[in-house]
């Protein structure tokens, strides 16, 4: 199967009230974070009217992209899901 069609069989268990990804307040995003927006395979980062840069993680592939981004700014607070939270991939 073509992984398009893998990763559409991925369940996805929100693990509400404890988002996993966060960014932390800021006022105006750094160049790597705003970049996220494009770079989420996802589609998780957006920018608000206000040009701040938003994160909704549930969807989110635990692909670590927006991790290493943004390392050294240190904007986005990245913790791995509970177990039995987050994507499941499923194999075969
Ligand atoms: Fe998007 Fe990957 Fe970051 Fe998840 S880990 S929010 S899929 S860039």
């Amino acid at each position: 199967a073509k992984v398009e069609e893998k990763l559409f069989q991925n369940r996805y268990l929100v693990d509400a009230g404890r988002p996993h990804i966060k960014v932390r307040p800021h006022t105006t995003p750094s160049a790597s974070l705003l970049s996220m927006v494009t770079l989420c395979p996802a589609g998780c980062y957006s920018k608000s009217e206000s040009g701040q840069v938003e994160v909704a993680a549930d969807g989110c592939l635990e692909c670590g992209t927006c991790r290493i981004v943004t390392r050294k700014t240190g904007e986005v607070e990245w913790n791995y899901p509970r177990g039995g939270f987050g994507v499941l991939y499923k194999f075969g």
